[in-house]
């Protein structure tokens, strides 16, 4: 299988969610990614496509790599930093320095915030990230979804409906 950062965002948000995308379940109306592309592709920076470049690597798309400066630039609508996109960035920067591209870094842009977030991958989180796959594959592989997170942290999730449903028709 192919974890790629979508995975690794999710991984770190919740197992649960993790699970669910990887068997397909689809919340499509509320669809996060849906969301973050239409948000990226109509209103931020049309000038960046020529610069930037879309890289796959080891079957993961990074859609904004500037290969003059070694950056990975991803833009996030959120109106919060959160860890689980500076995971993100960390995994593309483990996936290029696999693949032989070493010293790269990552700027997460905020324009909600007007903030930025610099992300480094240093020597020591190379193993954390391979710790982060091999526990993707465990959670994914497993046939038992995984429980689900406080409640409270799950009110932007677009899978809501599908973890609560259930209980509010009791
Ligand atoms: S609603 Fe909560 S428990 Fe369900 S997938 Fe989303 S974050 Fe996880």
């Amino acid at each position: 299988m192919t974890i790629t950062g979508t995975y690794i965002k999710y991984y770190k948000v919740c197992h649960r969610k993790t699970w669910l995308f990887h068997h397909k379940i689809e919340m499509e109306h509320t669809s996060e990614l849906v969301a973050e592309g239409s948000f990226i592709g109509e209103k931020s920076y049309p000038q960046r496509a020529e610069r930037y470049r879309e890289i796959l690597l080891d079957g993961s798309r990074i859609d904004f790599y500037d290969p003059y400066d070694k950056v990975v630039h991803e833009i996030k609508k959120s109106d919060k930093l959160e860890h689980s996109h500076v995971a993100q960035v960390q995994f593309y920067l483990y996936l290029l320095r696999k693949n032989g591209i070493e010293g790269a870094t990552g700027l997460i842009e905020y324009p909600k915030l007007r903030q930025t977030q610099t992300v480094r991958l240093e020597e020591e989180d190379v193993s954390l990230v391979e710790a982060w796959v091999q526990d993707i594959e465990r959670i994914v592989n497993s046939e038992q979804c995984p429980e689900r997170i406080t409640k409270s942290k799950c009110r932007s999730c677009s899978y809501f409906d599908f973890c609560y449903a259930a209980e509010e028709v009791l």
